[in-house]
């Protein structure tokens, strides 16, 4: 059974106590890293200036405190543009586990993702395609 690295446990941590329960169940099966959980505000200006987020500090879910935004990767992509087949299967995944969690009970909130922010479960129509980026919806 994949396990998250040391990094990656460090990286969930400063995330919302929701999103460590999905990812802890999502990498029983799918392989997967945490690229970044909270970021303060330097790395979020890095991240606007960069264009991998639309907002600077302290305007993004990325910025609270627990983070109520992840972003994670299949493992074998880490880091790196993996390309849209690849977020696709991995984001659709993740969705199906959240839901489910949710029904169950086990999470108290449902999710959003960086490739559908509209919730249509259209990711066509997805202009700003921010494959591994999951976040809280507030209830
Ligand atoms: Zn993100």
């Amino acid at each position: 059974m994949p396990q998250f690295s040391r990094l990656s446990k460090e990286r969930l941590k400063s995330c919302h106590s929701d999103l460590q329960i999905l990812f802890n169940r999502v990498i029983e099966d799918y392989d997967c890293s945490v690229i970044c959980g909270h970021r303060g505000e330097e790395d979020q200006n890095e991240a606007f200036s960069n264009k991998a987020s639309t907002k600077r500090w302290p305007d993004s879910k990325h910025n609270t405190e627990p983070s109520l935004a992840v972003d994670v990767s299949p493992y074998e992509f880490s880091g790196v543009d993996w390309g849209k087949t690849q977020s696709a299967d991995f984001s659709g995944y993740v969705m199906g586990v959240a839901n489910e969690l949710f029904k169950q009970g086990i999470m108290k909130h449902r999710i959003r993702r960086g490739l559908d922010w509209n919730m249509d479960n259209d990711v066509d129509d997805t202009k700003f395609w921010d494959a591994g980026h999951f976040e809280i919806i507030p209830n």
